[in-house]
């Protein structure tokens, strides 16, 4: 039994943009794009789309100078924090953080040469712009799997603080550290191990999870375990989806956590013999509408009023559904009745009014 870490608030605080990582309990949805980093106009619009649904990081790949090169543009028309993905290549991490990056990911022992390394150390450092060293099982270096033959959470823990040590000798602690496996038993246990070995802030992640349905579970499973235990400054939920998608998940499972503070909660009723009102159709149109509502309201939808209020007293506003029509309470008491094809209207509306007072709290 490892128990609690509670490492997030401990973390070193890291400045990303205008954000601070690390060093407190506030925890950042990050997410990937997965248009060609060089199309401009494909990557900005889904950056809009991501920041609309709660993205607050964004990653781009650069595999090339054309992404390179795309950087300043890209950089001018989004709002929140861009970091460049760049392996080994130096030049590409010169030109990204020129370009107005403002974060980095780059394993220093991969660059090279070591004129290369403090060439990007410098040019980190000039501008404030930190480093994140991304630890993979899939791709750990050559000594490290000859030491314990497979990928294993010690040569993980072992191949980051190679990479620290590199930036550490050059003077630099601006560092962001993820250790990132597809099997989540090795990758909560690296985590586990490089909070109770480092105080750099730690980004998680569970990679190549799988596609919506089956990555959602693997993550929540995965990453559920260190949240709970106070680790991760960072979180990204990565999906063979649209990335959109991914933050939606990630939102979901920091509130799961209440590590959300600006994000509405559903209750919603499985269902059963004694339902009267299409619910399930319901629960899901409500659910879309909160994706944009940003205040901590608990909307309920119960099916119907056997257990109704009472059972959904904690919520903010709730539905209790009856034969073709449903009971709208507040904390637990009626305050009309609605028809059912008027219901999901109505229960918005109840919404948008929660949150507007909220808002002028
Ligand atoms: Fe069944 Fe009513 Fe409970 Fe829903 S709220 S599961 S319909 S008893």
């Amino acid at each position: 039994m490892l128990g609690e870490i509670i490492h997030r608030s401990k973390t070193r605080p890291v400045r990303v943009g205008n954000l601070t990582i690390g060093g407190s309990n506030t925890l950042y949805i990050q997410s990937m794009t997965t248009t060609k980093t060089h199309d401009v106009e494909a990557t900005v619009k889904q950056i809009h789309r991501l920041e609309e649904a709660g993205c607050q990081i964004v990653r781009v790949a650069v595999p090339d100078e054309r992404a390179a090169n795309a950087i300043p543009e890209i950089k001018k028309r989004i709002h929140i924090p861009l970091v460049a993905d760049i392996h080994f290549d130096y030049k590409l991490a010169l030109k990204a953080i020129e370009g107005g990056v403002d974060k980095i990911r780059i394993n220093p022992g991969n660059i090279g040469k070591r004129e290369k390394v403090e060439a990007v150390v410098k040019a980190a450092k000039e501008r404030g712009i930190p480093i994140r060293i991304g630890v993979n099982a899939g791709s750990l270096e050559k000594r490290i799997l000859q030491k314990y033959g497979y990928p294993t959470a010690d040569g993980m823990v072992e191949s980051a603080l190679d990479h620290i040590r590199i930036l550490e000798e050059l003077d630099f602690h601006d560092i962001i550290v993820s250790l990132k496996a597809s099997d989540i038993r090795l990758a909560v246990e690296a985590y586990e191990k490089a909070a109770r070995t480092f105080d750099y802030p730690l980004h998680l992640g569970i990679t190549e999870s799988g596609t919506l349905f089956s990555g959602t579970i693997k993550s929540a499973a995965g990453l559920g375990i260190l949240l709970n235990k106070g680790i991760g400054n960072t979180i990204r939920i990565s999906l063979s989806a649209d990335p959109v998608e991914e933050v939606k998940v990630a939102k979901e499972l920091l509130k799961i956590f209440g590590l959300a503070s600006n994000a509405p909660t559903l209750i919603a009723c499985p269902t059963c013999g004694r339902i009267e009102i299409d619910l399930i159709k319901i629960a899901n149109e409500v659910e879309e509408y909160l994706q944009n509502i940003k205040a901590p309201i608990k909307v309920s939808i119960l099916g119907c009023a056997v257990n109704g209020p009472g059972e959904a007293r904690e919520a903010d506003i709730g539905i209790a559904g009856a034969r073709g029509e449903g009971l709208l309470f507040r904390k637990g008491k009626i305050i009309r009745k609605v028809p059912e094809e008027t219901m999901v209207e109505e229960l918005k509306k109840e919404i948008d009014k929660l949150a507007e007072e909220y808002m002028r709290k």
